[in-house]
């Protein structure tokens, strides 16, 4: 629970020395609370104070990483519930379990998750690890199996998934290092895993049974207690429903009552079903609110859905992925090219774009600024209107460079062409089709430079 400004100060030396630049100690808590300044202004405060500021100020879910180097990934540090109350930060690493019995099985999986990666309005999306589950045949081969994801997939993160901590332990002495996330510390096994977690300075996970969450409270307080601080929770849930509950518990728990023992990221095991379950548990996780989810195996067409839902959810909805507003060139566009133009919100960009390259017409691709909206929403806004297009048209200097003078709009703006050639003295104004999908047909058989 954050403190109030007069818990605050009765942490405080009292003296009223006025060296943090406030007149009183009450004074700097009452900011302080308001988190206005820095306890790190007074001298003078004791390092039990101290102590007890830190754990009040700490984040309500801790961030964790998992993995070390370059494709090490941070889960945690959310702040709100729903995404459109200010904007969900740490995205859900999306990882690959394989069975540790097969060595091929396993190097090949750890090659193909590795190198799996799909461009989407101008990023590229990644899974972010291999997990890797003890089949029972003994740390030796356990270890193996480890040896043998990271020789084919040096740096991509692990999860070590075994409750038998000789195997875990044999496993970190040969991956100890990338800092892989440890999983799962039981109420059998807590004593164990944690001195492992801790000799490693490896995050771990902890598992309960069922959903029950008073039992993992527990055991993420005892694993903490013995010195791990990076902890993710495991409920035990395998079912929709159970994880749904589950989950959106843990998550007000943390934020709207800063329950310290569960204050931690979740990770989500969603391979119970059929595809189509394991589908839907995946897109569930992503919603609510895993922040490490295991899938059952390396399926492109799902991974490439849920990757592409996972970033819609974790982009700033008050800021869309925006294109830089300039003209483009698509192809190699002469002065005899068409002229398109639309607006600055990444998807339209990426669309229209594509479907241009898709078409082999070269084309120059005018993007006006309109806050990062598509079309209709950008006409709907006031962002996209003939005065717009007429002044980004003039701004981009292509009159003087191409032989012919029009313009294509998009078909979703048809209404505006009367204005816009009104606006635009000398060009013709012609409207392009309404989908992107069909810009490569008008192109090719519709639009004419004379
Ligand atoms: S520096 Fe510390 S002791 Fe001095 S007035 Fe500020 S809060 Fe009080």
């Amino acid at each position: 629970m954050a403190l109030t400004g007069l818990q605050i100060y009765k942490l405080l030396p009292q003296t009223n020395c006025k060296e943090c630049g406030f007149p009183t100690c009450l004074a700097f808590a009452m900011k302080l609370a308001q988190k206005g300044t820095e306890l790190a202004n007074c001298p003078y405060v004791s390092d039990e104070a101290k102590a007890s500021l830190d754990a009040a100020s700490a984040p309500p879910i801790r961030l964790v990483a998992i993995g070390a180097g370059e494709r090490a990934f941070e889960v945690g540090n959310e702040v709100v519930l729903f995404r459109h109350e200010k904007t969900f930060y740490h995205q859900p690493g999306l990882v690959v379990r394989v069975k540790a019995d097969d060595p091929k099985i396993v190097e090949l999986t750890a090659r193909m998750v590795s190198s799996y990666a799909v461009e989407r309005v101008g990023m590229s999306l990644r899974l972010d690890g291999i997990a890797i589950e003890d089949s029972g045949g003994g740390a030796a081969a356990f270890a193996a199996a480890v040896a043998v994801a990271r020789s084919a997939a040096p740096g991509l993160p692990l999860v070590l998934m075994s409750t038998d901590p000789a195997a875990v332990g044999a496993a970190l002495d040969e991956a100890g290092a990338d800092r892989p996330l440890v999983h799962a510390a039981t109420a059998a096994n807590w004593q164990a895993m944690a001195e492992l977690a801790k000799k490693h300075s490896c995050p771990l996970a902890v598992r309960a049974e069922s959903g029950d969450l008073t039992a993992l409270a527990d055991l993420a307080a005892q694993v903490q207690d013995a010195g791990v601080d990076d902890i993710v929770l495991d409920p035990g849930t395998s079912d929709p429903a159970g994880m749904l509950a589950a989950f959106t518990q843990l998550r007000r728990l943390a934020l709207k009552k800063n329950y310290r023992p569960l204050g931690f990221p979740i990770i989500a095991f969603v391979g119970a079903g059929s595809a189509e379950e394991q589908a839907a548990m995946a897109a569930e996780a992503i919603t609510k609110y895993a922040g490490v989810i295991v899938l059952d195996g390396f399926e492109p067409a799902l991974i490439y859905a849920l990757m592409t839902l996972r970033q819609n959810v974790y982009t700033d909805p008050q800021k869309p992925i925006q294109m830089e507003p300039k003209l483009y060139e698509v192809g190699a566009p002469t002065a005899s090219s068409p002229l398109l133009i639309t607006t600055n919100f990444s998807l339209t960009y990426f669309t229209v774009s594509g479907e241009i390259e898709a078409s082999g017409v070269p084309v120059w691709l005018l993007v006006a600024d309109a806050d990062g909206m598509s079309v209709l929403t950008a006409w709907a806004a006031g962002k996209f209107d003939a005065e717009k297009i007429a002044k980004t048209v003039t701004a981009s200097g292509l009159g003087g460079k191409l032989k012919h003078h029009k313009l294509v709009l998009p078909g979703y703006v048809a209404g505006l062409s009367g204005e816009v050639e009104e606006e635009l003295a000398g060009w013709e104004i012609l409207v392009g089709p309404r989908e992107a999908v069909e810009i490569p047909n008008y192109l090719k058989s519709v639009w004419k430079a004379d």
